[in-house]
């Protein structure tokens, strides 16, 4: 049946048609009153959604770019920076600084568990002579469904007092309590194909005001990533150069939509979808990859018994028309993660439940009685 691919990926997520249509509108002038109206508009509510009086800057580029500009406009050749990495987009943080030439100190853990906020305390606390400028972590582990202690990280971030915060919050922002100026994050970058409800292409900087008086020091290569052009033109509800008008048309429905459903409406629904997804998985006698107290909102990833991960993932497409994402790096094959981000339902998790208690009974996994998932996922999805 054409037309009926269901996303269960943790980006790009499935859009609204109402989104859709905004979208498909004829573009407008970016320098006109018109698109500075909607400027208004969006960057008040991206702050609302952010939590924060802090300057919120639109980018044209993908999550990817908001991270580069989160290291490149606040820093300087061979500042010392602690990378917090256990999986892939924790790589991808100190490649971007060993690109640009940091002094990049990494603290890992094993992918499948949080980061340990006492190493980072320890680093801090060793750090006498305040050479650390930054410490740089991924809220939520996209490809292994962790999500990390930033509460705890940060607060030995404060204790430090000098070094900036910043976070990768790809997949928590919009899906997760990430109250920005309470926690004094510095810098959070996001990117609009996750939680925000429309397709690839807008990144999302927040920017602090100790960030900002980083930036004045900092000597780093910057020129289209430049955010103080962002932040200059974002005084006048505009933008230095040609926004995809279109996305941003996006933007505008999809934070209404987000405003009328509420933060702690939309904070409960990935909450309960997470448990849900999570207690049919266990109830199937499949192996979660991330521990309860270390669970992303947005995605779950399954290390499956029985049957492999890429067959799971080829019969739910195959017959269902599901798309789930595999392993990355070197846990390609040996898990599926459903993703539960943004514009999901209630009935998506069933469906997807059911279709993969349908799929593991088609590739002879039998470890579990038939309905097990769907009745756990319901129990939670209807408490909650
Ligand atoms: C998706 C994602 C990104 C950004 O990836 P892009 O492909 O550049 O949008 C960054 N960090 C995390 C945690 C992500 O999930």
């Amino acid at each position: 049946m054409d037309n009926k691919l269901m996303l269960m990926i943790p980006g790009p997520t499935p859009v609204p048609e109402k989104v859709l249509l905004a979208q498909a509108k004829h573009p407008i002038g970016h320098r006109s009153g018109e698109f500075s109206e909607i400027m208004a508009e969006v960057t008040a509510n991206l702050k609302w959604l952010h939590q924060t009086q802090n300057d919120l800057l639109v980018l044209s580029a993908s999550g990817t770019g908001a991270m580069e500009a989160g290291i490149i406009n606040f820093l300087s050749p061979g500042d010392r920076v602690l990378v917090g990495s256990n999986g892939k987009f924790g790589d991808r943080w100190a490649q971007i600084s060993q690109a640009f030439g940091l002094d990049t100190h990494i603290i890992t853990a094993e992918w499948g568990k949080p980061l340990d906020a006492n190493a980072f305390k320890q680093a801090l606390e060793a750090d006498t002579e305040k050479a650390i400028k930054a410490v740089i972590i991924t809220h939520s582990e996209t490809s292994t469904g962790v999500l990390n202690p930033l509460e705890d990280i940060n607060a030995h971030v404060k204790a430090h007092g000098e070094a900036l915060i910043v976070v990768d919050a790809v997949t928590s922002l919009g899906a997760y309590d990430l109250p920005i100026d309470e926690l004094g994050l510095d810098v959070v970058g996001s990117g609009s194909q996750k939680g925000y409800m429309i397709p690839p292409g807008l990144g999302f900087v927040s920017v602090s005001a100790k960030a900002w008086q980083a930036y004045e020091q900092a000597t780093l290569p910057k020129f289209y990533l430049d955010l103080g052009k962002y932040r200059k033109a974002a005084a006048k509800n505009s933008n230095p150069f040609t926004p995809p008008i279109s996305l941003v048309f996006a933007l505008q429905t999809a934070l209404q939509m987000m405003k009328a459903e509420g933060l702690e409406r939309i904070f409960a629904r990935h909450a309960r979808q997470k448990q849900a997804t999570r207690a049919a998985m266990r109830a199937m006698g499949q192996p979660l990859f991330a521990s309860d107290e270390a669970a992303s909102p947005a995605v779950t990833a399954v290390m499956p018994q029985q049957v492999e991960a890429e067959q799971v993932r080829s019969v739910m497409k195959k017959r269902f028309d599901i798309a789930l994402a595999g392993g990355q790096d070197h846990l390609k094959g040996q898990i599926f993660r459903i993703g539960h981000l943004g514009f999901i339902s209630d009935r998506d998790i069933l469906t997807v439940i059911g279709a993969l208690e349908a799929t593991f009974l088609d590739l002879g996994c039998d470890g579990f009685t038939p309905g097990a998932g769907i009745a756990a996922a319901s129990e939670i999805l209807t408490a909650g």
